[in-house]
């Protein structure tokens, strides 16, 4: 990647996912998502891709999966259209998807889980995601042949390991303590410890955490599909199932002030909730990069009316009425 290639990727997401094509050089192009599920607007991908576009990101917001038949039917539809520059590139001869996956892990999509879904998805193990290593994440890699995803596996611990041949463990094996440094590579490989709390997470996710997680999302449908002016977010589909990530309740025609007020009563219960995501656009940084939310309307819609209700594995169901009680009251305060 370098100056002048561009990156599409939704409007509404971390800034994680704009921060990394700045640091590459390149130029976000972000787009709309859509109004049903919060993802990325695949139509309003096609619009956005130039001769200068080399790699999509989309967000599984909430966990629950893009479609990733159409966004990989969309690259190759798309495939005269690209100009190669890297040797990567110009093996891929396509646009690259690198989906950010950080919510994702553990979703469904037709059958298929997160992380086989596309060329690469990256997870994140922070401590407010699903599945944690108290930092970290993991990358999924899918490439199509030619590629060597092994190879390029190990291209990776290289890179993340000062650009060493060989890692400390390696080392202490009889007679292999020489060894060389290939590149100027960085240090951001997972701690051992890490991956330990890993490990144990991942031996109870399916069965125990997600169990958990959906029986709190079920709780708040029960309450919430009662209520007239609650939109609730969509987390199942035919071919879709979210990994119960966060739980996006909507308040349907309300002004972001409103929700603002809304969010304030609601603590005022002492019940800690939050707003995914501040859209990127509307960030210091990128307002002064030329960005508008302006241009994002359906992003600035999502935002203006979101409120993230608790989920986490101790919410106890008495909890999940407490969190209830609270939204409906403050909610009722704030509209009348
Ligand atoms: C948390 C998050 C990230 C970043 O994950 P880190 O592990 O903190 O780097 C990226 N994208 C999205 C959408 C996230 O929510």
């Amino acid at each position: 990647m370098k100056e002048g290639d561009e990156v599409i990727l939704p409007a509404y997401t971390y800034c994680a996912t704009a921060n990394v094509v700045i640091h590459c050089g390149a130029t976000p192009v972000f787009v709309d998502v859509n109004p049903h599920d919060f993802n990325i607007s695949i139509s309003n991908i096609e619009k956005a891709i130039t001769s200068k576009t080399k790699v999509i990101m989309p967000v599984d917001f909430a966990g629950h999966c893009c479609d990733y038949d159409q966004l990989n039917a969309l690259v190759i539809k798309h495939k005269a259209q690209f100009i190669p520059q890297t040797n990567e590139q110009k093996i891929l001869d396509r646009v690259l998807i690198l989906s950010d996956s950080a919510h994702s892990f553990g979703a469904w999509y037709k059958g298929k889980r997160a992380g086989s879904l596309t060329d690469v998805s990256v997870f994140s193990f922070h401590a407010v995601k699903n599945l944690t290593t108290a930092e970290g994440g993991a990358i999924a890699l899918n490439l199509p042949a030619p590629f060597d995803n092994e190879a390029v596996y190990k291209t990776l611990c290289v890179k993340t390991l000062h650009g060493q041949d060989k890692d400390a463990l390696a080392k202490t094996i009889k007679g292999n303590w020489r060894y060389d440094v290939v590149e100027a590579g960085y240090k951001c490989n997972m701690t051992d410890i890490m991956a330990a709390i890993g490990i144990v997470e991942l031996e109870r996710y399916d069965n125990d955490t997600l169990k958990v997680r959906q029986h709190i999302f079920e709780q708040y449908d029960t309450a919430f599909s009662k209520l007239e002016w609650a939109q609730l977010p969509e987390y199942k589909t035919d071919n879709k199932t979210s990994c119960y990530h966060l739980y996006p309740l909507r308040i349907k025609g309300i002004s972001e002030a409103q929700r603002d007020a809304i969010i304030k009563e609601i603590f005022d219960y002492d019940v800690s909730v939050n707003v995914h995501f501040i859209p990127v656009p509307m960030m210091s940084f990128y307002k002064k990069l030329g960005y508008d939310i302006k241009n994002y309307p359906v992003t600035y819609d999502n935002y203006s009316r979101e409120i993230s209700l608790p989920v986490f594995y101790d919410l106890n169901d008495d909890l999940v009425k407490t969190v209830i009680n609270a939204v409906t009251a403050s909610v009722k305060k704030v509209l009348g």
